[in-house]
């Protein structure tokens, strides 16, 4: 097409029918309403869910918030050896070691905390760590609070986290 056709296009004047834009607006009445009754009568095919109630299915190579293994004696399995909080980017892991009563484990996390608020989800932490300690597949990505104080969680809150679920 022409420049000069394509201004004349531009140009073009509308009559008094299309001046009323009134089959523009039921076309856009239709294509509105159209999409309310599918949403209305065929809802499983509607691209949103139910949240809260429905929760949509994540990869399993999604990283959720954090948690701490324990051995089969229910203690943990983390050996305080600082490789997550030092691989960190966030600086958002605080480990207190301690000495295990055990000879053959050197150490254990005393306190061990990680402030959610900081954390970036990175996953460098679980892949720093040299026993698999620290896992972030529980697939909670529900991390909501209503203080600062409630993102710091500690390892009691982090051996047991498996609820979604504000904190
Ligand atoms: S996911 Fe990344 S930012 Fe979060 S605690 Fe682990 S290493 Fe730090
Ligand atoms: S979670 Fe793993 S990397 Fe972090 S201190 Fe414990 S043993 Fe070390």
């Amino acid at each position: 097409m022409s420049r000069d056709s394509k201004l004349h296009r531009w140009h073009h004047r509308m009559n008094f029918g299309e001046s009323l834009y009134l089959g523009e607006i039921f076309r856009g009445m239709g294509i509105t309403m159209g999409h309310l009754l599918r949403n209305l009568f065929w809802t499983k095919d509607m691209p949103t869910v139910q949240y809260p109630e429905e929760h949509r299915d994540y990869s399993d190579r999604f990283r959720g918030r954090h948690r701490l293994m324990q051995r089969e004696d229910g203690t943990e399995k983390c050996v305080a050896c600082m490789m997550c909080s030092t691989a960190c980017p966030s600086d958002c892991i605080h480990i207190t070691a301690g000495e295990h009563e055990d000879p053959s484990i050197e150490k254990y996390p005393e306190t061990f905390e990680i402030d959610l608020l900081r954390c970036v989800y990175c996953g460098f932490c679980e892949e720093a760590c040299p026993v698999d300690a620290i896992r972030m597949d529980t697939g909670i990505y529900e991390i909501a609070g209503t203080s600062r104080e409630q993102f710091y969680v500690n390892k009691e809150f982090l051996l047991n986290n498996n609820q979604q679920g504000t904190l």
